[in-house]
């Protein structure tokens, strides 16, 4: 079968994959291909998908802050709806958690973030069913956003084809190989060839370096539950902000008329299509009915979703010093849609050479901070015995 031959392969069709491929469509052709038969069906499509600019470490919190602008106003033509809409977000800590959650307060003012610092009983004035009795401290970050993640991905979908590249579904790429300075991946729906290509494998990212011969690569998938069940009737829970408590034990946020919840887990699991665990929804359900006055009657739906990590738990993004025309746009954790679109113009600009872009590298992104090269993400090899 004839190849077809490409500047850019993507690897991977969920948010990371269709937003880098959106941006090295406007610098060559481009490729991406997808296991499933329709994208975003893993991480991309399971996500509480709201941004917020005190979530992740330092780097993904940089990468969300610069997002937010195409965000709140995309490029003219990009979606006919707006990509985001008001949430607000909450974080609760007890007394010992205070300094921590001031120092986080102080970090978002720092980044131009709006935030309130107020008494834990004051909370209640955004979400009147909160038990604030074991809270000292509250941060309101009021911008916080609720984002379409069907409108983003459709926009980034839509002008990826505008712009020439193309998306191919029921591609899972079962081989690849590198020769003469050209990639060639192989799938079920044909064969791809460029000199360029980018890992935006989700879960299985550290599979598809395995499977250009990379390795063993340090970014792992863990499994995160979530649930949904209806409120009290009669209650109006549309405005009521994303609430998690600092000590990452519970979160919950209205989601098309009903409480979604997750207790955070974060269990190490294989790449696979991910489900919710039994015993997480039990002990989300157990929180949210300690945290507040809601009663769980019925779960609606409940679902698991995979996060992928680096030991560090920062973006690994860029050539892999390994490969040649291997680039990274992985461990994305709970960031990955927040953060998408200005991790896909720093991976395109990495992976065509340009360099970090200007308003990144002001952010004090650099290009060895997110390298999947750095130590703790290029595990050491395994010592082979001597002959
Ligand atoms: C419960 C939960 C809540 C979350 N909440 C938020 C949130 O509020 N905000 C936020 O920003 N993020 C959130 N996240 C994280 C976010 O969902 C992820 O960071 C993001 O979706 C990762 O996108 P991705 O494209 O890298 O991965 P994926 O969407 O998983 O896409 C990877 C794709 O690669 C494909 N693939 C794999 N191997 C191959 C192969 N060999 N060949 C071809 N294709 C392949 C897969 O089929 C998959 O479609 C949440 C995640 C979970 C689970």
């Amino acid at each position: 079968m004839t190849a077809t031959a490409v500047d850019f392969i993507v690897v991977g069709g969920g948010i990371a994959g269709l937003s880098v491929a959106y941006e090295l469509a406007a610098e060559g052709s481009v490729a991406v291909l997808e296991a499933e038969s329709a994208p975003g069906y893993h991480a991309t499509g399971r996500s509480a998908a709201v941004l917020s600019e005190n979530y992740g470490p330092a780097l993904w919190s940089r990468l969300v802050t610069a997002s937010r602008a195409f965000l709140e106003r995309p490029p003219e033509g990009f979606a006919p709806v707006p990509l985001v809409g008001p949430r607000g977000a909450l974080f609760l800590a007890m007394e010992h958690e205070k300094e921590a959650l001031r120092d986080q307060a102080a970090g978002m003012a720092g980044r131009g973030a709006a935030v309130e610092l107020m008494p834990a009983g004051d909370a209640t004035r955004l979400c009147p069913v909160l038990r604030t009795e074991r809270f000292a401290l509250a941060l309101f970050e009021r911008d916080c956003l609720d984002i379409d993640t069907d409108a983003l991905m459709t926009g980034y979908g839509r002008g990826l084809r505008a712009r020439g590249g193309r998306l191919h579904t029921d591609a899972r790429v079962g081989r690849l190989s590198r020769r003469a300075g050209t990639w060639t991946a192989v799938t079920a729906g044909g064969t791809f060839e460029a000199p360029v290509i980018v890992n935006a494998a989700g879960g299985w990212a550290r599979d598809v370096a395995a499977l250009a011969g990379i390795g063993p690569r340090e970014v792992v998938p863990f499994r995160r539950s979530a649930a949904t069940f209806d409120p009290p009737a009669g209650t109006d829970i549309r405005h009521w902000p994303m609430t998690f408590d600092v000590a990452e034990t519970f979160y919950f946020k209205p989601e098309a008329g009903r409480v979604m919840v997750s207790p955070v887990d974060m269990a190490a699991c294989e790449p696979c299509d991910a489900q919710a665990d039994e015993l997480e929804v039990a002990i989300a359900v157990d929180r949210i009915q300690a945290f507040t006055s809601l009663e769980v009657r019925a779960i609606r739906h409940r679902w698991g979703g995979l996060r992928t990590f680096a030991p560090d738990h920062e973006p690994v993004i860029g050539p892999d010093p390994a490969a040649e025309g291997f680039v990274w746009l992985a461990g994305q954790g709970g960031n990955g849609v927040m953060a998408a679109a200005a991790a896909a113009r720093l991976a395109a600009g990495l992976a065509t050479g340009r360099g970090v872009p200007g308003d990144l590298a002001a952010l004090g992104i650099t290009a060895d901070g997110v390298s999947p090269g750095r130590p703790c993400v290029s595990a050491p090899e395994v010592p082979t015995e001597a002959a």
